[in-house]
């Protein structure tokens, strides 16, 4: 049985007092909820998203890393700094990495693999573009975005790894994929990792992302192969993130 996880992406979203009216809104109303819920801040709120949640329920990940352990890469942040704020996952592969700072599968991979080295989770994530689905290549543009991770790292590690199936099209856009095409991605996910292990396959988290909010999570975190969230613009208001980390 595997955990459903809500992972909240607030991307260049934040302010000292909007990280602090956040953090304590969603930690207000954690009791019930049976997920695991993992915040992923910009760095500079890192050091305060992981003081506000110590001794709570509330996970703190990172939104992305450099693959060199130190040196003379402006701007850049590293596995070791990150880990330095009490961070556990980070987010690896966003769409937004790579349709805007040109992230290819092979440098995808490579940060998976120096978050695996690290002992973080990568929340790793794929998905195809409109375009890709209209033209029937969706099936083909994820298992690629896989495979490589696979040929790097091996199946094994995807005991350690989330997977986010997050389509292109349904980022930002308030255009959610259906409950029956989030499934039959996620069972094409799932039966891809199949292939290379069935127990890893089964044990192996498959979140989606994309326009989910508290009207439609019920019915996507239900769905078999679905088993949870990665959140973006739903995660910066707590009321609408804590109802989504409930639905699970
Ligand atoms: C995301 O950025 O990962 C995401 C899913 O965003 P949104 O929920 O706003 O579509």
């Amino acid at each position: 049985m595997r955990q459903t996880i809500v992972a909240g992406n607030w991307k260049m979203n934040a302010s000292k007092e909007a990280v602090n009216t956040l953090v304590m809104g969603i930690l207000s109303g954690m009791a019930d909820v049976k997920s695991k819920v993992i915040i992923c801040a910009p760095s500079p709120y890192l050091s305060q998203a992981e003081a506000l949640t110590t001794h709570s329920q509330l996970h703190v990940g990172a939104q992305d890393l450099n693959v060199n352990a130190s040196g003379a890469f402006t701007g850049e942040v590293s596995a070791d700094m990150i880990k330095d704020f009490g961070v556990e996952y980070v987010i690896v592969g966003h769409s937004e990495r790579r349709s805007l700072y040109g992230e290819t599968n092979e440098i995808v991979a490579q940060k998976v693999q120096v978050a695996l080295d690290n002992d973080l989770t990568p929340l790793f994530c794929i998905g195809e573009t409109l375009a890709e689905r209209e033209s029937g290549n969706m099936e083909s543009v994820v298992s690629r975005q896989i495979q490589v991770v696979i040929d790097l790292v091996g199946i094994d590690a995807f005991k350690n790894i989330i997977v986010a199936y997050e389509p292109v099209w349904a980022i930002g856009t308030g255009v959610t994929a259906t409950p029956q095409q989030a499934q039959d991605a996620h069972a094409f996910i799932r039966s891809m990792l199949a292939e290379n292990n069935t127990d890893v396959a089964q044990a192996t988290p498959i979140l989606y992302g994309g326009s989910m909010n508290p009207v439609n999570a019920e019915e996507l975190i239900g769905c078999e192969d679905i088993d949870g969230g990665l959140i973006g613009g739903a995660s910066l208001k707590s009321d609408d993130f804590l109802h989504i980390c409930k639905a699970g």
